[in-house]
């Protein structure tokens, strides 16, 4: 069955060169320029073909597929690139077109289609035997390099989600079959909701959770106490599906340990903040996560690190209230006492001079941040995602000063920037006509993990 109708004679004239060839059209239903998809979203439209000439074709492929790409360079001029086919639908209906395979003049040709777009990756798309691995690589990563907005990911990295359409027409002169292609992209923000965070060791080289530091009151004197900071990973940042981020709010442990008697407690304020953005990118399968452990230098693939730094605002903290708490020396270690009293940082030089030498007195305090990317930062902040090929990771920077000890305490901490725009369960809104379903079959086969271009 073919759906068909003759060109109004109004038709604009294509150039000569092109005139004979037919023209592919992809329009999709309620489609503007700034719209964006998620996991699950139903998406309908057709793709017309319009033919000036009588032609000749042996086949079209209608696919719905996801590509990423990564290049690494070597030098200056190196450029190795890599090229990965994580999804690949087909859309296409053969009842559709004439079934003598010729395109009449000055007919056009609508081939429908409808599909959700997944929630999950074929399984091909992911080579990895590592069920954690492979868990996380088989999420849709988002759209990367066509946002309006700078994603901050560079220029060496790409993910698309696209409509493409190829008709191979047959020629008479040549033996090789010619292609006519046109195509339309989707930018997608994947659900990709907030897990559990990280469990960082105490020896982290990425993560700094907690730092003390011994103070003195001048620079000859002799170290009065110290000052303990601790952080936990913070709550996750939300994209929202306008892709504006929400705050997040840092809650910092602190603790002051007085050595010496009169040791005055300490004004301590968040002085920076900013949100550190990793892209980690390969020409091969990433087999590890960038921001629970470094690169396995013995892995046969180039790894290569971007970063971007970007200031957040801090919002107002409370008034610093300091505990003061006393231990008990017990065998292998101190224990906590739970009678305490609380002191002002403002209290002039609140007195520890009930402090003994033995340093069993400890003032503990709670220091709650709110962070915000600032509104006028015009950059995208792509959800946290990781890939065979590319991952986004987030990390935030703080740093923290005591104007009386005239000390810094600098902490680095995970963070999760989560999307979760996606109403579930998925396929909520079904395809319209069933025979759309037949042809969408999910051929993990024709996947192939991932492919290196040669050396360019
Ligand atoms: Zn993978």
């Amino acid at each position: 069955m073919s759906i068909c109708k003759r060109l109004s004679s109004q038709t604009k004239l294509v150039p000569d060169r092109t005139k004979r060839d037919p023209i592919l059209e992809i329009k999709i239903d309620q489609h503007f320029d700034s719209k964006i998809y998620t996991s699950g979203s139903f998406i309908s439209g057709c793709l017309e073909i319009t033919s000036q000439a009588d032609v000749a074709f042996q086949n079209l492929e209608l696919v719905f597929k996801g590509v990423s790409s990564s290049q690494v360079s070597l030098c200056q001029h190196a450029v190795l690139p890599s090229i990965q086919t994580f999804l690949q639908r087909n859309l296409s209906i053969p009842d559709y077109l004439p079934s003598n395979r010729i395109l009449q003049a000055g007919y056009s040709y609508s081939i429908p289609f409808a599909f959700n777009i997944p929630t999950r990756l074929p399984d091909a798309a992911c080579e990895h035997k590592d069920d954690l691995i492979r868990e996380r690589h088989l999420q849709l990563p988002p759209t990367v390099g066509s946002w309006v907005s700078e994603d901050s990911m560079g220029r060496c990295v790409r993910i698309e989600y696209l409509i493409d359409a190829r008709l191979v027409l047959t020629e008479k002169k040549s033996k090789m079959p010619r292609q006519i292609q046109s195509s339309h992209l989707l930018r997608v923000k994947p659900y990709l909701p907030e897990r559990p965070p990280l469990c960082i060791d105490s020896k982290s080289t990425i993560y700094r959770m907690s730092q003390e530091k011994f103070v003195k009151k001048s620079f000859l004197s002799r170290n009065v106490a110290s000052i303990t900071a601790s952080v936990t990973q913070p709550p996750p940042i939300f994209l929202s599906d306008n892709l504006s981020t929400s705050g997040s709010l840092i809650k910092v442990d602190l603790q002051f340990t007085p050595i010496s008697a009169n040791a005055p407690l300490p004004d301590v304020y968040a002085q920076y903040a900013s949100l550190e953005a990793t892209t980690t990118h390969s020409l091969g399968h990433m087999g590890y996560f960038p921001d629970e452990q470094k690169q396995d230098l013995m892995g046969s693939d180039l790894i290569v690190s971007y970063r971007t730094s970007n200031r957040l605002e801090i919002g107002q903290s409370e008034k610093l209230v300091w505990e003061k708490t006393s231990m008990e020396f017990e065998g292998t270690g101190y224990i906590q006492d739970s009678s305490s009293s609380t002191h002002s940082a403002r209290e002039s030089c609140t007195s520890t001079n009930d402090v003994s030498d033995t340093g069993r007195i400890i003032y503990k305090a709670s220091l709650l941040l709110p962070i915000k990317v600032p509104d006028t930062l015009k950059k995208l902040f792509l959800p946290t995602f990781y890939s065979c090929l590319a991952c986004r990771t987030y990390a935030v920077r703080l740093s923290l000063t005591s104007g009386r000890y005239k000390t810094t305490l600098p902490l680095t901490m995970p963070l999760q920037i989560v999307s979760e725009g996606c109403t579930l369960p998925p396929y909520i809104e079904k395809s319209r006509d069933t025979r759309y379903e037949a042809e969408q079959d999910l051929d993990d086969a024709t996947l192939v993990p991932y492919e290196q271009v040669p050396v360019v």
